[in-house]
């Protein structure tokens, strides 16, 4: 008699239970809580998960969105976006994304990877970075002109406000904030290369055809093609850097520097490092073009 009174009484207890779990569930209490456990470091519940290729897009979609942003940047600095491979981890990433931003310009590793990261997931949209800005198709490095910068920002600005119309208003406030920074750059630059001589700059890898357009250089470059120089080709290529005073060789750490050394070894001049990718976008630049515009002809 007894076994049978506790029985009724554990049944009734568990049914009451399981009526005020569901209850709680439905009244979104516990829904709630979940969602909480699952914020990220930036306490972010409804932002955006971005994928981009390279670091100058991520700083352009942080300086834009600020915390709001997650982003994902496929070809880390010191690698070469002409052979890079996603690691998993970041093909992982690929499948949680809302928005892929491309550079769009047709560079390899975009050629190459961009239809299977679609693939992986077909929600995801894509913004092409390069919307608007008019490609030389022999040089795939767009983001290494800060107008072109400017239209990139346009751009990504552009992706997200339709992803996210909630908050277009902070988003375009930040994105007219880091215009302006841009277009500061752009006058510093001109105005560097105005006070000096220099019109040729010697680089290993052919990336600064948009840059070396914009502000009145030629640029000379030791590879072609993606590859090393011949024989024959250096020697001209030792001869063009004596006839122009060529003091520096630009060399970047995702490409071999041994042509440069052996070029520089012949003319004296020096090899310095700089890198097309850094994320710190507008430092990068400045200094860059410092230091293009002391390295010939002075
Ligand atoms: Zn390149």
């Amino acid at each position: 008699m007894n076994l049978i009174h506790i029985k009724t009484i554990l049944i009734f207890l568990a049914l009451f239970l399981l009526i005020l779990l569901l209850a709680l569930y439905l009244s979104g209490c516990v829904d709630s809580e979940v969602k909480a456990g699952l914020e990220d470091e930036t306490g972010r519940e409804d932002g955006v998960n971005a994928i981009v290729s390279i670091p100058p897009q991520e700083e352009f979609l942080k300086k834009i969105g600020g915390n709001r942003i997650r982003v994902t940047t496929m070809v880390l600095p010191g690698s070469n976006p002409h052979t890079y491979e996603p690691l998993p981890g970041q093909l992982r990433e690929v499948s949680g994304a809302d928005i892929f931003f491309k550079i769009g310009s047709g560079i390899d590793f975009e050629i190459v990877w961009l239809n299977k990261v679609i693939e992986m997931n077909k929600d995801m949209k894509v913004i092409d970075c390069s919307e608007g800005i008019e490609l030389k198709y022999s040089d795939p490095h767009i983001w290494l002109s800060p107008l072109n910068a400017v239209l990139m920002v346009k751009n990504i600005y552009q992706g997200l406000i339709d992803f996210d119309p909630g908050n277009a208003d902070s988003y375009r406030s930040n994105m007219e904030t880091y215009i302006r920074e841009l277009e500061q750059l752009d006058r510093d630059i001109k105005g560097i290369f105005k006070e000096n001589e220099v019109r040729m700059i010697m680089v290993v890898h052919p990336a600064w055809t948009y840059f070396a357009d914009e502000y009145g250089l030629e640029q000379l470059a030791i590879e072609t093609e993606g590859k090393e120089p011949t024989p024959g080709a250096l020697k001209m290529l030792v001869e063009k850097a004596v006839e122009n005073d060529v003091e520096v060789i630009f060399a970047s750490p995702e490409f071999d520097v041994r042509s440069a050394e052996t070029i520089a070894a012949e003319t004296g001049a020096k090899v310095v490092m700089v890198s097309p990718l850094e994320k710190d976008y507008i430092n990068n630049m400045r200094k860059i073009a410092e230091a293009f515009a002391q390295s010939s002809g002075q």
